[in-house]
């Protein structure tokens, strides 16, 4: 099979006086003052309930942009329902005209919706306009392209025959319907999530983020003019636990795509477990969850290599990433001229609206969030094993704003250490250079993820033995980089231990989950 070539959609600078920079401020004006009104999609329905809920900017969360109407449990139903129904035509598609049409949408994005996704992303999940594009829209669109491509490998993937017997292999999508359900701090994945499952000839119920309505908004007009029917992808905003109980007490529930907090993810999971006889068939359980992202450097390496990837690690969307780092080993050796350097970047780097495009960090992207991160914070300046060497400010006046804060810990295991704040705080750890083998031990043993993980070391043996020490520490592993912003096509993306299941987004692996083949032998 030949589909156009996947190829990485190139990043645009937005440098002053670009028209990528004018478009997307022109955008995030009209977006700001929209008051955009979003229903919820279910089958050719645009269904307002009456029950909203405010959309507001994490950086300025006292104005309103919009408002997005709320599921109650009879909606999921009609939503499950509704994909049924569109499954009967959708499922026996050839898959040439679903690929047409996953193939438009990325065109669209990169066109004539680049600048709408990325104001979207901007003011409702207050991403700078650089982490919205290597988001919202190069990322969607490499995985529209990508999962095309690897869907035909799949397809093409053809068991052995002889004169006598054709055998062959049908990738036919899952008895049921797929449930999606969708973080704030990627677009790339709101969006990836439903359309792998529907691309493989799925239909989906799609549960966006709270967080994420307004870009999520700007995916479903995307998908609707690339010509996604009627049914195949419902989206339902709401109580999430109503909604993911009211899935789960289908017969047709036939899999689960997940990206989200460990604890719901397993609290699904457990769900799922208790009610397996209820099942028409074993549901996929598909899942990206938390992590505890890790740097550790050799007494080898390059200091400015190692900062540079702790400050861009760590405070990149505000260390909103699942691969964020946020805890760094880092020998004595190294230590003082890293130490004055993140601090030297950390405060070059300016904090506001992402309106702004010369700032770096925006806000957090709720007061759940902020709240916790400044009780982390609090207590780091009271504990006696703790110090904080830059930030440690915060303010919810205006935005949900905190500071790039860098905890610096004499106790490797301090809680920080461990526990996974999803937000721009950093703890490092210094230890002795003639250690290092024994860190490299402490790091794996304190992995209960295994996300990411970055190593940077000028030694070869040293890389060697740590690619070896910290083989299940982390599902994606750097060499001398920082531990986010795989690239799909070029990093599969995911991670086993609390961090998920590890089927790589953006992988035929993933996409292979979204099948239940059925092997036909005929003889002659
Ligand atoms: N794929 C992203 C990265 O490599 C992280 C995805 C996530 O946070 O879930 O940085």
């Amino acid at each position: 099979f030949h589909v156009p070539n996947a190829v990485n959609e190139p990043v645009k600078s937005y440098a002053p006086n670009t028209p990528e920079r004018k478009a997307v401020l022109d955008a995030y004006k009209t977006m700001w003052n929209s008051k955009i009104d979003v229903p919820l999609y279910i089958g050719s329905e645009e269904i307002k309930t009456g029950n909203t809920k405010n959309m507001t900017a994490p950086h300025d969360h006292k104005h309103v942009v919009g408002t997005y109407h709320l599921a109650e449990k009879s909606h999921v139903e009609k939503a499950i329902a509704n994909a049924l129904e569109a499954r009967k035509a959708w499922s026996s598609t050839p898959w040439e005209q679903r690929a047409a049409i996953f193939l438009k949408a990325a065109e669209l994005v990169a066109g004539p919706y680049r600048a709408r996704i990325n104001a979207a992303t901007m003011v409702g999940q207050s991403k700078n306009v650089h982490q919205a594009e290597i988001d919202a829209a190069c990322e969607f669109i490499d995985f529209l392209r990508f999962n095309v491509e690897y869907m035909t490998q799949i397809y093409d993937d053809q068991p052995n025959s002889d004169q006598t017997m054709w055998n062959r292999v049908e990738y036919r999508p899952l008895e049921g319907f797929v449930y999606a359900i969708t973080p704030f701090n990627f677009t790339a994945i709101a969006g990836n999530l439903p359309a792998s499952a529907a691309m493989m000839g799925n239909v989906v119920v799609w549960k966006p983020s709270d967080s994420q309505v307004f870009s999520a908004k700007i995916i479903i007009d995307i998908f609707k003019e690339a010509g996604v029917p009627d049914g195949v992808i419902n989206v339902v905003f709401g109580d999430a636990q109503m909604i993911t109980d009211t899935v789960l007490e289908s017969r047709d529930f036939a899999g689960i795509h997940f990206t989200g907090s460990t604890h719901v993810f397993k609290d699904v999971w457990g769900k799922i477990g208790t009610k397996i006889s209820h099942y028409k068939t074993y549901p996929r359980i598909v899942g990206e969850t938390g992590g505890k992202d890790f740097i550790i450097a050799h007494p080898s390496a390059n200091a400015k290599q190692v900062s540079t990837g702790i400050v861009r690690g760590a405070f990149e969307f505000q260390g909103q990433k699942c691969s964020a780092a946020s805890r760094a080993y880092i020998p004595q050796s190294l230590w003082g001229d890293v130490k004055e350097q993140i601090i030297t970047d950390v405060k070059s780097m300016k904090m506001g609206s992402p309106e702004d495009l010369g700032n770096f960090v925006t806000a957090v992207i709720h007061e759940g969030s902020f709240d916790k991160l400044a009780s982390y914070i609090d207590q780091a300046k009271n504990d006696a094993d703790a110090e904080i060497i830059v930030g440690g400010n915060y303010d919810k006046s205006v935005g949900y704003f905190v500071e790039p804060t860098v905890i610096v810990t004499t106790n490797p295991k301090y809680k920080t250490m461990e526990t996974e704040l999803f937000g721009p705080v950093m703890t490092i750890y210094v230890y002795e250079d003639a250690k290092w083998a024994e860190t490299l031990k402490l790091v794996d043993e304190t992995s209960e993820y295994a996300l990411t993980g970055a190593i940077f070391s000028k030694d070869r043996y040293a890389v060697a033995e740590a690619t070896k020490a910290l083989e299940n520490s982390a599902g994606n592993f750097y060499i001398n980089d920082k531990p986010t912003g795989a690239v799909v096509g070029m990093q599969p993306f995911g991670g086993a231990r609390a961090s998920g299941t590890n089927d790589k987004a953006g992988s035929a692996l993933n996409l292979l989950r979204w099948v239940s083949p059925r092997t036909i032998k005929e003889t002659f």
